[in-house]
């Protein structure tokens, strides 16, 4: 075993501080990985502060961190994927059971066993994860990911979770050209949706409480912006979606959107606020209009979103910080003023 410098909550009340964390030693297949940069997902504040606590509740010390870039430093000897030196991603996912049918079908995030990246009992140290606001950490190569040399690294974190929650559910409802496709919420998720849908070619329409990132949004890609709190904005796109992403972190009305889609519609959360939504049956079966979720995507996707945003050049538009500046971070995220993702540069951890 061997340690790591790392910030965790020590509490759903206390901020995050510097400590240091247990790491594995790298087994046959593990890959020990120096961190160079690391999102800031609302996943984490979430988690950190306990507010999923009914479902996954927070045990602490919390340190959170799953959009993780950095550069293997050691493999394990029996690795054959990467070598030392080589760029790599970790997103959400650190282990599965890989023999269930979710993991045959590539959807290891639905497999009962998978383990993520924080806040799950690890089966090597006991306890719990850590995630990537670390120093470094330990990960079997099969759940590593290849990071595209094109792509600029602190923009490149982002897409370990934001990239793929947002890509994989584009891609199981047909996102295409021809396609009208809503995203809710322009977040840290919600404008990887949009530069998405834009490079697949649909016509989008940002919904977004903040009128102040209007011509963000049309610059990331979107045809058009609605200010959802105008009720008369919102009535002008009523029956006519084919498809509408929710990235909404708190609570918000589900049913003026369920109200935008068109016969056979579908409405996909992937914003995971802490209450229940309540949803009116009838929206839905006026239209045959389906609700639906979407949990981040399989390490095979996740890599084929990877080498799409390399192909097409597609990274996060990040604010870059030091570690020191983390709970002014999720203070800022808390009031939708990000854009559109803090991006931790983890060098700065060194000074701890
Ligand atoms: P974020 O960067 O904080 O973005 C959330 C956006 O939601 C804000 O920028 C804001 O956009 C909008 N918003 C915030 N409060 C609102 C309110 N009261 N009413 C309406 N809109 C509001 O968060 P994120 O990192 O993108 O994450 C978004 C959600 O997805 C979180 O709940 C996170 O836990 C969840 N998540 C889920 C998965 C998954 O696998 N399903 C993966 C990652 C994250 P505007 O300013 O444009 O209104
Ligand atoms: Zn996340």
């Amino acid at each position: 075993m061997t340690t790591a410098k790392a910030y965790a909550a020590a509490g759903a009340t206390t901020p995050l501080a510097g400590t240091t964390i247990p790491r594995r030693d790298p087994a046959d297949h593990d890959l020990q990985i120096e961190i160079l940069y690391c999102g800031i997902c609302h996943s984490d504040l979430h988690t950190a502060r306990n507010e999923w606590s009914s479902i996954m509740p927070t045990v602490y010390p919390c340190v959170p961190g799953h959009e993780i870039v950095g550069r293997v430093t050691h493999t394990g000897s029996a690795v054959t994927k990467f070598k030392v030196g080589d760029l790599a991603g970790v997103g959400c996912l650190v282990d599965s059971d890989r023999t269930c049918p979710n993991c045959q079908a590539g959807l290891e995030q639905f497999c009962p066993a998978m383990v993520l990246t924080y806040n799950f009992p690890d089966r090597h140290l006991g306890g719990i994860t850590y995630g990537g606001y670390s120093e470094s950490i330990v990960v079997d190569e099969n759940f590593v990911l290849r990071i595209p040399q094109n792509l600029e690294l602190a923009g490149a974190a982002p897409l370990l979770c934001a990239g793929i929650t947002t890509y994989s559910p584009l891609r199981h409802w047909g996102v295409t050209r021809g396609k009208k496709v809503g995203i809710v919420g322009l977040g840290g998720l919600g404008h990887m949706a949009v530069k998405f849908a834009r490079a697949l070619g649909a016509h989008v329409v940002v919904f977004t409480t903040s009128p102040g990132k209007r011509d963000d949004a049309l610059r990331l890609g979107a045809d058009e912006v609605v200010i959802s709190r105008d009720a008369n904005e919102m009535q002008k796109h009523a029956g006519s979606f084919d498809f509408i992403l929710d990235a909404v972190s708190a609570d918000h009305d589900l049913n003026t959107y369920v109200q935008l889609l068109a016969r056979d519609g579908n409405l996909t959360l992937v914003g995971a606020p802490e209450k229940p939504l309540p949803v009116s049956a009838f929206g839905l079966l006026f239209a045959r209009r389906s609700l639906s979720g979407s949990l981040i995507g399989g390490i095979a996707e996740t890599q084929e979103m990877l080498d799409f945003c390399g192909e097409q050049n597609i990274t996060a538009d990040v604010e870059v910080i030091p570690i020191q500046k983390l709970n002014e971070a999720y203070e800022r995220m808390l009031k939708s003023d990000v854009k559109y993702r803090f991006s931790i540069d983890m060098a700065s951890l060194k000074a701890e």
